[in-house]
């Protein structure tokens, strides 16, 4: 055992059990049984990208950790996180892809919380499939969370102009195949909108990776 081990052993971001010391993964044997994971990538199509994938429902285990994650201060369980998502894209896109990119935070919000947990979960995913990182997009305005809005004309006009691409990474997404991250699909409006930005800054296709998504024949539907 090193010594990393004994001064932070390692815990189950799922269930916070520590993890037996012959388990190669990130996580305990029950959850990686129990978690609910979605079927085949969970894959949904949208306007402006060709592929949303997420190994995990929005539910139980899986939403308690993710909401630790985001507003709990957890970053260190982006790297299990990573890999899981990873894992989901390396299973169930058929592309190439050049860049990992991620929905950004607006900066008001991003200093409350001191972290951008899209941002985490992009440079864990980017590590995992050894592709570079970049910050493409910038939010212009806060939004209000998306959560409480049903329909999804709602959605989509909360979001319509709210992100753009940043000055500084011009040329950037010309011609590549962007991975794009976010924590969570709901509507998959937020993701529509950042995708539609990136084709229009030059992008070939945008493919994105949430950790979760809704349960399948769940009250939310896709919109986008
Ligand atoms: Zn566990």
């Amino acid at each position: 055992m090193s010594l990393a081990d004994l001064l932070y052993p390692r815990k189950c971001p799922f269930c916070a059990c520590l993890l037996p010391e012959e388990e190669p993964g990130d996580i305990c044997p029950a959850c990686r049984r129990d978690l609910p994971w979605t079927r085949g990538g969970g894959k949904t199509k949208g306007s402006f990208f060709s592929l949303c994938v997420s190994p995990l429902t929005y539910a139980g285990k899986a939403r308690e950790a993710l909401l630790r994650f985001k507003f709990r201060g957890r970053r260190a369980y982006a790297r299990c996180f990573g890999r899981l998502m990873a894992d989901c894209v390396r299973e169930n896109v058929p592309w190439e892809l050049h860049t990992v990119s991620y929905v950004p935070l607006h900066w008001l919000r991003f200093r409350k919380r001191g972290y951008s947990q899209s941002r985490l979960l992009a440079g864990a995913v980017a590590a995992e499939l050894g592709l570079p990182c970049a910050p493409l997009l910038r939010k212009t305005r806060a939004v209000r969370p998306l959560s409480g809005m049903g329909a999804g004309d709602r959605r989509r006009a909360a979001v319509s102009g709210a992100f753009a691409f940043r000055p500084s990474a011009e040329g950037a997404a010309a011609g590549k195949n962007v991975l794009l991250t976010d924590d969570v699909v709901i509507s998959g409006a937020t993701l529509s909108e950042c995708s539609r930005v990136l084709l229009t800054a030059g992008a070939e296709r945008v493919v994105c990776v949430t950790l979760c998504r809704p349960a399948e024949g769940g009250k939310q539907g896709f919109v986008c």
